[in-house]
């Protein structure tokens, strides 16, 4: 199947779900094991079923299936956030006194777990300081478990040569973790790239009306754990799993087979099945809505690159932009719906360009089907020092536009209006 219709038919069958043809909703925590023999094999892993919904759920076994389809993925686990999907991937392969290797431009939540939660922990995430393979190798060491990345990072969407990355990553035996949030496998899959593992906030565009949180996480099934010597938890006997070995049973799906049988189990950050539903739903009109975000985010950039008030623009899909060329390598049918941007006059042009915009919702989030304005100096980053904002590239100028789908004449009227206003 193609990706278009896997959006709509993957991990489905209505035979299976009383021929509903819409996902059911499976609102309940437990599952009859049917048969004393059948209960003993679902907690020895030795058949497929549901237990208990912390465990797995069929509306959100549905969704698991569709992601990974369309990353391209062995399987998928679902979360009830980003944060939470990020959080188990991180834990399912490293421990205290072990070491990740991350960008430094990454979502802030993401940035906050690296660099408190994580530490308290006793995980050591380094930062590389630039975009250049060089940056991440120097920080490398026999302690690393992982390199992690996002892609089109959110908001700075500065773009990683990922194939170089993956390759950088196999030389030393270690996977790279990939944040496909903001482009989604429509724009790009990184696993085709060389990424072993995908996560997601699915809050954002995957669900796409602003109504459900969630996250997740993709395995492609590549990596190989017990070559790579360095994952015990994987390919030596899980003893709080009557000491399952997740190499040997589960072959190439052991990644993810874990992160459910053991973490989720522990962590039990399990998504909704209503947020699942949701979900799927919005997911259903994933292409579509893509193409207009990324069409409509193009239009702004271009309107505001010719604004005698605008003094930057940030788009990689832009001529000008110092990413444009790993923008055609890894997402030639656009960069989404983000566009940065510095408008001329301070705080106080910022203030009345925020009262004056009519159509877009102040807030902070993104990939909304509504368009929503960010103004990171007043909201986000206002804890920071004048030396922090500057390390963050944030200024009083800065805007962060995350184009929503209303008609586009709108969109770019109404900003024209608050510019001029702004200038007043
Ligand atoms: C929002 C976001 C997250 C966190 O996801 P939540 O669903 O809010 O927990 C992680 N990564 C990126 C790139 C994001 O934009």
């Amino acid at each position: 199947m193609k990706f278009d219709t896997k959006l709509l038919h993957s991990g489905f069958n209505p035979k299976e779900h009383n021929m509903c043809i819409n996902v059911p909703i499976y609102p309940t925590t437990a599952f009859d094991f049917g048969s004393v023999q059948r209960g003993a094999d679902l907690f020895d892993l030795k058949c497929e079923g549901d237990i208990y919904t912390r465990l797995s759920n069929p509306t959100s076994n549905i969704l698991e299936k569709r992601l990974a389809d369309l990353e391209g993925g062995v399987g998928a686990l679902c979360f009830s956030s980003g944060q939470a999907a990020t959080t188990a991937a991180i834990l399912n392969i490293t421990s205290a006194n072990q070491e990740v290797v991350a960008s430094s431009t990454l979502y802030g939540g993401t940035c906050n777990l690296f660099s408190h939660t994580l530490k308290k922990l006793g995980i050591e995430v380094k930062f590389a300081l630039g975009d250049d393979i060089e940056d991440f190798e120097k920080l490398i060491t026999n302690k690393t478990r992982c390199i992690f990345i996002e892609l089109l990072s959110n908001p700075a969407l500065n773009i990683i040569d990922i194939e170089k990355l993956a390759k950088l990553a196999h030389k030393n035996n270690i996977p790279l973790i990939v944040d496909n949030t903001i482009p989604t496998p429509y724009l790009c899959k990184p696993i085709e790239w060389g990424a072993d593992i995908v996560v997601h906030s699915t809050t954002k565009y995957l669900s796409g009306h602003g109504n459900a949180m969630g996250g997740a996480i993709v395995d492609s099934g590549n990596f190989d754990w017990a070559k790579a010597g360095k994952f015990p938890e994987l390919s030596e006997p899980d003893e709080s799993y009557h000491g399952i070995v997740y190499t040997e049973t589960f072959k190439n799906a052991a990644f993810i087979v874990k992160a459910r049988a053991q973490l989720i189990r522990d962590l039990g950050s399990s998504p909704s099945p209503f947020n699942s539903y949701l979900t799927i739903s919005g997911l259903e009109t994933l292409s579509l809505r893509m193409q207009r975000h990324c069409e409509s985010a193009l239009k702004v950039a271009r309107f505001l690159e010719d604004n005698k008030y605008i003094s930057w623009v940030n788009y990689p899909m832009l001529e000008s932009n110092k990413y444009h060329s790993l923008a055609k390598k890894y997402t030639p049918k656009g960069c989404s719906s983000i566009v940065g941007f510095g408008l001329i006059g301070g705080a106080s042009a910022g203030v009345k360009f925020i009262e004056a915009l009519k159509i877009p919702i102040f807030t902070t989030n993104i990939g909304d089907t509504r368009s929503i304005i960010t103004y990171p100096y007043i909201t986000t980053h206002r804890q920071l020092s004048e030396a922090q904002m500057k390390a963050c590239k944030i200024g009083a100028d800065t805007m962060r536009f995350s184009v929503g789908l209303e008609d586009i004449d709108d969109i770019i009227d109404d900003l024209d209006n608050a510019i001029r206003e702004s200038q007043k």
